[in-house]
């Protein structure tokens, strides 16, 4: 036996940005834990804190009697593998996020207390040598042994414990019998890793439709990422379940992300009809066990696809072939908070870690993708017509200066929505704004109701009688006379409740629905809503972006979105772009079936570029503009950017602590890395915090990232640093 002891780094769960040195457990005969293999660990004066190996050495900078050793090994296999090590380890480095959190976040949460895998592996049953040679007569004493014995006998593979139950038709004890013989023994199932294909597609894919599996399928083996720019409707998710099955047929793993799972339903609907092989879901809407049970067939190979949301790229895979992204552009690939991360960059990342293609997908691909297209990066493929001969929509812009209106619909549009109803088709209205009236406003003196903590106005909602705030939900019994005059309050401004009333009113003898956060918080309510949609009892429906993703209404004949002039006026860079892709996504609801489409813009801006040349030359031709804008100003996707988030519930604390942040990080002098700021955030105040922002920006990534590390250290012993919350948000997709 070697005599040098070995040293174990571990990631542990808190803000540190650093390994910790253990040494491995007192056990001498328990082998050494690999990487990636989960321990309880003492922490400071906690005890049973779960650590995850990242690496072993036979020195420690520490002396020998200052470390102190792992209580105990709770893995016998690694739950990340090696790749999947370098992913997490790369995404602390590159997102500049302590290790031991980024690693607790990719751990499920089943996984995070001290459980142990096997738990949830079936355990199954196989003869033993002495099993086999047995005599049946010996067991002539007990019928139900001697039954049992017999049935393994005629079929002598492997048996998991519950199907022996009940094919054999025996009680427990009697396998617990035979085990007690040595007859029997446990053994661990080698996951079924033949995936059945079977294709009960109805119509041949069109050109390039073919042409995108092609070259997709042609890389597999390979990492290539590819951006397929396909119109609202074009047959991209038969693209996408074309490739599964090759992937499949090749005996590997697809992984398929998807903006919001809880909300389309029917994609994962279609997947399971297509295919009949084992589909893992990973989202939020599971149960944790639940959740980890779909992981584990993942992991072993069981599930030949995976479908999930933003955290599904975190899981392990035993035989990866594809990645897929849906909706590329989607804002919920971004994780806002804590460990502040792209899933579509760090997915990217791992395809060139495990060699795989990646194929991205959307109708209004975001600019950084097309900057990639253009700097040969990503392969660009498309598909520029609508699948099954469904026509484009028609646009009609409403200018509605002075026009005669109902709430916040225009006589123009009320007629439109008639004569669609007429037709006995449905028609669905977006507006982005949840709860009934915006405002709560003094007529008298102008005062408004507004959230104490966030110095915004409150939103009334009817439906809860209560106004509720919509940046911190802080909620509160309406009030009815101003603060200041003590006049009546009135209602300004239109949500989704209040849009709903209007209709009801003006189309007393139709059916709605309205599709919101509020109207879907149940479980299931979602689903229940899709379905009266689809077998045609609701007439009109009112949603907000909820709406605006992926849904498949085929009898929707007109969308109409009810205010575009929202979001036309924000100041982060990125709200045209933003505000394009929701335009085009509401209007690919419209005409998905046989019948052709209306698209009814309402705004007060009718000569808007955006409208104008979306509306004219489409979504692409627009984004064109945006890129030139872009380059001009040396915004991203032309430069690189990182924020340092402060709030504080002083102001002066976080402009403060930003001020000497810039101090600090101009100190480095590095000539192509530019500081702007503190600035106030787009939404200034939240929950009774103030709320600054420090810009950094270059032109290479290297100089972004070269001092950050050193200039985090600074300034964790900061003296603000204890006043503030504050954090570092690379390649940040939000600036509010
Ligand atoms: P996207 O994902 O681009 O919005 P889908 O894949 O959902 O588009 O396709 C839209 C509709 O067209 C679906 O009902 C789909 O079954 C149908 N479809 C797709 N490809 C074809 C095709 N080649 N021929 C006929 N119908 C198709
Ligand atoms: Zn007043
Ligand atoms: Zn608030």
């Amino acid at each position: 036996m070697s005599a040098d002891p070995v040293v174990l780094q571990i990631a542990v769960p808190t803000p540190f940005r650093k390994l910790f040195d253990y040494l491995p457990e007192n056990n001498a005969n328990k082998s050494v834990s690999k990487p990636g293999c989960r321990v309880l660990i003492p922490f400071g004066k906690r005890k049973h804190i779960i650590g995850v190996v990242v690496s072993s050495s036979k020195h420690s900078e520490y002396p020998q009697n200052k470390l102190k050793r792992i209580e105990h090994v709770i893995d016998e296999q690694p739950v990340f593998e090696k790749t999947q090590m370098e992913l997490l380890l790369w995404a602390s480095r590159y997102y500049h996020h302590p290790v031991g959190e980024v690693i607790n976040n990719a751990l499920p949460v089943w996984l995070r207390k001290a459980n142990q895998l096997e738990q949830l592996v079936p355990i199954a049953w196989q003869m033993t040598k002495k099993g086999k040679n047995t005599a049946l007569d010996t067991l002539k004493r007990s019928p139900k042994q001697y039954q049992l014995l017999e049935y393994l006998q005629k079929h002598s593979q492997p048996h998991l414990e519950h199907d022996l139950l009940e094919q054999a038709d025996i009680h427990k004890r009697v396998i617990q019998s035979l085990e007690q013989k040595q007859f029997i023994e446990k053994t661990a199932l080698t996951p079924n890793m033949q995936y059945s294909v079977s294709d009960n597609n109805k119509f041949d894919l069109n050109q390039e439709q073919k042409q995108a599996v092609k070259n997709v399928t042609a890389a597999i083996g390979s990492s290539q990422v590819f951006l397929l720019d396909g119109l609202t409707g074009s047959g991209k998710t038969e693209v996408y379940m074309e490739i599964v099955k090759a992937v499949l047929q090749a005996g590997k793993q697809s992984l398929i992300l998807l903006p919001e799972i809880g909300l389309t339903p029917q994609i994962i609907q279609r997947f399971k009809q297509r295919f009949h092989c084992k589909i893992a879901i990973q989202h939020s809407g599971l149960s944790n066990r639940e959740r980890m049970q779909h992981w584990l067939s993942a992991k072993d190979g069981s599930a030949g696809i995976v479908l999930g949301t933003r955290s599904a790229i975190w899981t392990p895979l035993a035989n990866p072939g594809v990645f897929i992204i849906d909706e590329e552009h989607d804002l919920s690939y971004k994780q806002q908070e804590g460990f502040r991360y792209s899933a579509k960059d760090t997915l990217i990342m791992r395809s060139q870690l495990e060699q795989l293609p990646v194929l991205l997908g959307s109708a209004t691909p975001s600019l950084e993708s097309q900057y990639n297209i253009q700097k040969k990066s990503y392969q660009p493929l498309q598909l520029r017509v609508r699948a099954g001969g469904a026509t484009l929509p028609e646009f009609k812009l409403f200018d509605v200066r002075g026009k005669k209106m109902y709430g916040a619909l225009s006589d123009l549009l009320v007629n439109e929505i008639r004569q669609h109803l007429n037709k006995n088709n449905q028609v669905l209205l977006f507006l982005n704004r949840r709860g009934y009236a915006t405002h709560l406003i003094c007529h008298a003196c102008g005062w408004k109701a507004c959230c104490e903590r966030c110095e915004r106005p409150y939103t009334y909602h009817k439906t809860y009688k209560k106004m509720i705030c919509h940046h911190c939900d802080n909620y509160k019994n309406p009030i009815e006379t101003c603060a200041e005059c003590e006049q009546p309050l009135f209602m300004l401004g239109h949500g989704t409740e209040r849009i709903e009333e209007q209709l009801h009113a003006l189309f007393p003898d139709k059916t709605m629905a309205r599709i919101d956060r509020d109207s879907t918080r149940k479980k299931n309510a979602m689903s229940s809503i899709l379905e009266k949609i689809n077998d045609g009892s609701i007439d009109i429906l009112i949603g907000t972006q909820m709406l605006a993703k992926g849904h498949h209404f085929p009898n929707v004949t007109l969308t109409a979105i009810v205010d575009a002039d929202h979001g036309l006026f924000s100041t982060d860079f990125r709200a045209s772009e933003r505000l394009a892709q929701l335009f085009v996504q509401v209007s690919g609801r419209a005409g998905r079936g046989e019948k052709k489409g209306t698209v009814v813009v309402q705004t007060h801006q009718p000569d808007h570029d955006l409208f104008q040349q979306i509306i004219q030359h489409g979504y692409q031709h627009y984004a064109k503009t945006l890129m030139q804008e872009r380059e001009t100003a040396e915004l991203p996707p032309y430069s690189y950017m990182a924020l340092l988030n402060a709030e504080a519930h002083n102001q002066s604390d976080a402009v403060g602590f930003l001020r000497h942040a810039a101090v600090l990080i101009n100190e480095r002098k590095e000539k192509q890395l530019s500081v702007f700021g503190p600035v106030p955030a787009l939404i200034e105040k939240r929950s009774g915090r103030f709320r600054q922002q420090l810009i950094l920006q270059a032109n290479n990534r290297n100089a972004l990232h070269k001092h950050i590390d050193s200039w985090l250290l600074q300034l964790e012993t900061a003296k603000l640093s204890k006043k503030v919350r504050w954090s570092i948000d690379i390649d940040p997709q939000d600036m509010a």
